[in-house]
């Protein structure tokens, strides 16, 4: 992929502003941009996809995912490169973390996720933002005995002092270190029980209860 290459395609995952203020000035100073984007956004568009669909990206396949529960059509693009998963997941999943869920369906934020964690364990996922490090400080206060989370903790820090990001992030390490993707874990459902009154020991209750406590975090 050269430089160049790079600018003729610009995904949109969803509509918030910080992820597309700029696509206008971008088509603009770069007449050959391939705007990518689900139909909703109602800007000029050469590609409206939508779930399951496909397309070709430098000569590999992107398939179409729609993971609402951040916003109502936020989409998810899977790159496959010889056969490995590299997920723009925008903000439905953070490393370490997950997105707001400004829709408030929670439901669907939790069946985005759990599509997410069905993936194969090398699958690279690479968030919209990087909020890694705050995520872990929430992680930890609900998983304070994680070794995992304080390793991660660890890394990210001295990526951070480098100026290095700690992405992308592999689903094996999000397995381990996300605890949004660990609401059937015994020792998560009692710390949120204990923090926080839970309708029932769902896992679609432990996450609700969990991105709660950390939306006041
Ligand atoms: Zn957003």
């Amino acid at each position: 992929m050269t430089t160049q290459g790079a600018w003729q395609v610009c995904n949109r995952l969803h509509k918030h502003h910080d992820h597309t203020g700029g696509v206008a000035n971008l088509q603009q100073a770069y007449p050959q941009l391939k705007v990518i984007a689900h139909q909703a956004h109602g800007v000029a568009q050469d590609l409206r996809v939508g779930e399951s669909d496909s397309f070709q990206l430098w000569g590999n396949q992107v398939t179409v995912w729609h993971i609402a529960g951040h916003t109502e059509h936020h989409l998810a693009y899977l790159l496959n490169i010889d056969g490995r998963y590299h997920v723009f997941c925008g903000d439905t999943l953070f490393s370490a973390g997950c997105g707001r869920v400004f829709t408030g369906d929670m439901q669907a934020m939790f069946n985005s996720l759990q599509r997410l964690l069905g993936l194969a364990d090398d699958t690279l996922f690479y968030p919209a933002h990087e909020y890694t490090l705050s995520n872990l400080n929430f992680g930890l206060y609900i998983e304070p005995n994680n070794l995992a989370m304080q390793q991660r903790q660890q890394e990210v820090r001295q990526l951070g002092e480098m100026g290095k990001a700690s992405l992308p992030s592999s689903l094996s390490q999000e397995k381990q270190t996300n605890v949004f993707l660990r609401v059937t874990n015994k020792e998560v459902l009692q710390s949120v029980a204990g923090k926080t009154p839970l309708a029932d020991t769902q896992a679609v209750s432990i996450f609700t209860a969990l991105r709660q406590l950390k939306d006041n975090f």
